[in-house]
């Protein structure tokens, strides 16, 4: 038998090159491969998975279908709802079986926290409002999340530190009024004691697999799990 000529081993390795290219591409466009952001249960962004993997999820009753509802307008849905509300509002790309014709899911909100590969909890803004519940720890009075600053009830050029133990959740008013003082020398009193919340949620997000515009809402929200510090 002849050996094959060089070139013909040549123009052999770009064609499987090429249709290797080919099928990667096919399978990175296949919307059941397209990335779905992952929120926990306190709604915040902690992964993606594929839109396979959330349709699994779904199935199974761990999660929820998220569904953008227009501005910041958001709609939950279990499998069954998630099928009517398909059935309602179809898109020109659906999963379709024999019985079944669904939208693909972009946002997932998990259901079950104990579920999760748990973590150290982040020590950050957004975590502080958490456990604050959104409530001024001075007037209790419960705030939009805009409206509100940490406060250190021992003040940082006082020596107070950013720790769970010194910071709180407080409305601009109050944490003007205090000022530079403790909240007894400013005639104030703390709801209760601030301390490190017992619940601890999970890994940290990344984007790696490219994102949607209706994470954006969510994914805005990263300012808010910057974490703190001095
Ligand atoms: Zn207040």
């Amino acid at each position: 038998m002849s050996p094959i000529p060089p070139l013909t081993i040549f123009a052999r390795r770009c064609y499987v090159r090429a249709c290797h290219a080919r099928i990667t591409l096919m399978i990175m466009e296949h919307p059941l491969d397209q990335p779905v952001l992952v929120l926990n249960r306190l709604w915040q962004a902690i992964n993606t998975c594929s839109a396979r993997r959330a349709m699994t999820l779904l199935y199974q009753g761990h999660a929820q279908v998220v569904a953008n509802q227009g501005a910041s307008h958001f709609s939950t849905h279990d499998f069954v709802s998630w099928r009517d509300f398909s059935l309602a509002n179809p898109e020109p790309r659906m999963l379709q079986s024999v019985s079944l014709s669904i939208r693909f899911p972009r946002i997932i909100l998990l259901c079950f926290f104990d579920r999760l590969p748990k973590k150290d909890l982040k020590f950050t803004r957004q975590n502080v409002f958490e456990r604050d519940k959104n409530t001024c720890q001075y007037c209790a009075t419960r705030f939009d999340r805009s409206s509100l600053n940490i406060d250190h009830v021992l003040p940082r050029d006082r020596g107070g530190q950013t720790t769970w133990e010194n910071v709180v959740c407080s409305c601009i008013p109050c944490n003007s009024h205090k000022g530079n003082r403790l909240p007894h020398e400013a005639r104030m009193k703390l709801l209760k004691k601030p301390a490190r919340p017992k619940w601890r949620p999970f890994v940290n997000i990344t984007f790696a697999g490219g994102t949607d515009n209706s994470w954006s809402h969510f994914i805005d929200l990263a300012y808010w799990n910057v974490e703190l510090g001095e």
